[in-house]
């Protein structure tokens, strides 16, 4: 017997509303749709529907199949999408978000019975049923869990969501179940007791992720591995323990929002600057005394820099350097100036090495000779909104390979915010 079941994101559009001049409700559920006979039909009058299950709609809604298919659109199957065009009645049955394996495997079935003259395939075709509350369960999106009471510890998490909220529930560990549910986005852990995350996790496809309120004292590096981190846009660790975040941050290419407020971090990456993406970050409530020169390289909407420990030393040059390079800092200088090649999952020391030297604003690697520097400098240009400070400049810490950067720096690049 062909059990045909497919689990997919469901929407049915009426053709005969537009010329009524009426539009379908364009609402698309997640539900179960089977392809088989009605119950009790004898071999005789063996009709192949298919049924549509949804939480709704637990009984089914069946479409004939023999002499009822228009049309199958197959252009996206891969994808997980397709579309069905009935002639009676006269709707289009819009498939997504389905397994492309199962929904090609559904789509041979349907094609076997629409010839109708395949009667082995159809006499293994099971009959139609409703489904099961345990079966709509599996098909929910959202599971909110306050509770510690409320974890599914048994019967485990339905595997179509695709928001997870588990929060105040005390959790020390993460499940090892979450990393297997492949149409999660959104996580929200917010107030639990984590320290760290279990290399599984950059399987998860996540968009956001909310770990607000947990233990993590190193930033759980785990979130700058592929494939996660091209698709996270939103991170939350505020008020965990980070004394830094990881020079490598700019991995997060597409992170639009970055919150991580209320840790302990004294300085930021020098490359932060690079997050082009980001539009809203939230670093309040650190022990920041200078932002790197970098970071005005951002162009955000909402920036809160309230309620760090900013430096008021004025304006002045620290250090103007010169001494013996080491032969690693020649390396990279070399690697980076000649634009050479290098595989970055072999040489993963080297690459780290590389991200995170020091840089004039011309680019160039600073080695051995250099100006480090503080200023001052009003950073309202770069940013819409900033939150809650009376602060009107910022100290930023800078390196210039030479005086010649430093003046044409100061003199022209940065003519006005320029606090001397
Ligand atoms: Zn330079």
């Amino acid at each position: 017997m062909v059990k045909m079941r497919l689990q997919c994101d469901m929407e049915i559009s009426n053709r005969a509303l537009p010329s009524h001049n009426l539009k379908s409700s364009g609402r698309c559920s997640r539900g179960y749709l089977s392809i088989g006979q009605n119950p009790g039909s004898t071999n005789k009058q063996r009709t192949v529907y298919i049924m549509l299950c949804t939480a709704k709609d637990k009984t089914g809604t069946k479409y004939v199949v023999k002499d009822n298919v228009e049309k199958v659109f197959c252009n996206f199957i891969s994808e997980g999408k397709t579309t069905i065009r009935f002639k009676e009645p006269q709707v289009d049955l819009h498939i997504s978000k389905a397994d492309s394996i199962q929904l090609k495997s559904f789509l041979t079935v349907l094609k076997a019975s629409l010839k109708g003259e395949c009667p082995q395939q159809k006499s293994n075709l099971s009959t139609l049923s409703a489904i099961t509350p345990k079966q709509i369960e599996n098909s929910k999106k959202k599971l909110t869990i306050l509770k510690r009471q409320d974890y599914p510890i048994l019967k485990g998490f339905p595997f179509s969501l695709v928001s997870l909220k588990i929060i105040g529930c005390h959790i020390k560990k993460l499940d090892s179940r979450i990393p297997s549910l492949k149409y999660l986005q959104h996580l929200d852990l917010a107030d639990n007791v984590l320290q760290e995350l279990p290399e599984a996790f950059s399987r998860i496809l996540l968009t956001d992720l909310i770990l607000k309120g947990n233990q993590f004292s190193n930033f759980p590096q785990i979130l700058l591995e592929p494939p996660l981190c091209d698709n996270l846009t939103v991170l939350d660790l505020s008020s965990n323990q980070l004394q830094r975040l990881p020079s490598h941050i700019d991995n997060l290419r597409k992170l639009q929002i970055l919150k991580v407020s209320r840790n302990q971090l004294k300085q930021l990456p020098i490359n932060i600057g690079n997050l082009s993406s980001l539009k809203n970050l939230d670093i309040s409530n650190n022990q920041l005394p200078l932002l790197p020169a970098n970071f005005i390289k951002l162009c955000l909407h909402e920036l809160d820099l309230s309620h760090n420990s900013f430096s008021t030393t004025p304006h002045r040059i620290l250090r103007q350097c010169l001494e013996l390079p080491s032969l690693q800092s020649i390396c990279v200088k070399f690697i980076i100036n000649n634009k050479i090649p290098y595989c970055e999952t072999m040489y993963r020391d080297l690459h780290e090495l590389i991200r995170s030297h020091k840089r004039c604003w011309c680019g160039k690697v600073v080695v051995a000779k250099f100006i480090h520097c503080i200023y001052h400098a009003s950073i309202s240009f770069m940013v819409a909104s900033l939150l809650s400070t009376s602060e009107k400049t910022f100290p930023l810490e800078a390196y210039f390979c030479s005086q010649k950067c430093f003046d044409r720096f100061t003199q022209k690049q940065f003519q006005s915010p320029l606090v001397t």
